[in-house]
């Protein structure tokens, strides 16, 4: 079975050489939706909590929330990087606070004191997804990212492998036989 949960995600980006209005700088709502698979904890009667797993995807995807998103070789990166440093704010500034923990993948780096990320690819909803598994899959076991932006949206399947030690109290992932969140033990 699968729980599922929704993000929503407010950016700015655009497709740098793409023939389209899309190559000029402008914003968006993204959204996200996370399909998790696996058993059903018989605890907790559920798959996964999907507070749980907006907690889990937050910590990461709140890099990309109020963020502006830029291919690596865009122009654009360098200007905006050389006004955010004139103004003091290019290493981070007290009302920037809503930081996720930076990360840095073959297909994305984040620099949270400048709510910036930088991509290899366009940040398509396609190339979206492409970056949201990479950061998500080794902590969630994913059967579906769906992410839409404007009227562009795209889906992606996978084939969750294994299964997930859960609390069966809380549902959460256990580390070593012991809950992270309530600390009960697996005898
Ligand atoms: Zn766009
Ligand atoms: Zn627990």
């Amino acid at each position: 079975m699968r729980s599922i949960t929704k993000i929503d995600l407010q950016y700015a980006h655009r497709f740098y050489k793409f023939q389209g209005e899309a190559q000029y700088l402008h914003g968006h709502t993204g959204l996200l939706t996370i399909e998790v698979e696996d058993s059903i904890e018989p605890g907790v009667n559920m798959v996964y909590p999907c507070n749980e797993i907006q907690k889990i995807a937050w910590d990461v995807l709140k890099n990309f929330d109020h963020a502006l998103i830029l291919r690596e070789d865009d122009p654009l990166l360098p200007a905006i990087l050389a006004v955010y440093e004139k103004q003091g704010i290019k290493n981070g500034a007290p009302s920037n606070k809503m930081k996720g923990e930076a990360f840095k993948t073959e297909l994305a780096t984040a620099y949270p004191d400048c709510r910036l990320v930088v991509t290899k690819e366009t940040m398509t909803v396609e190339g979206m997804i492409k970056i949201v598994y990479s950061l998500l899959k080794d902590k969630l076991n994913i059967a579906k990212l769906t992410f839409t932006s404007g009227v562009n949206a795209a889906s992606q399947e996978y084939q969750p492998v294994g299964t997930i030690d859960r609390c069966p109290l809380c549902g959460v992932t256990m580390v070593n036989g012991v809950c992270p969140k309530c600390g009960y033990k697996r005898k």
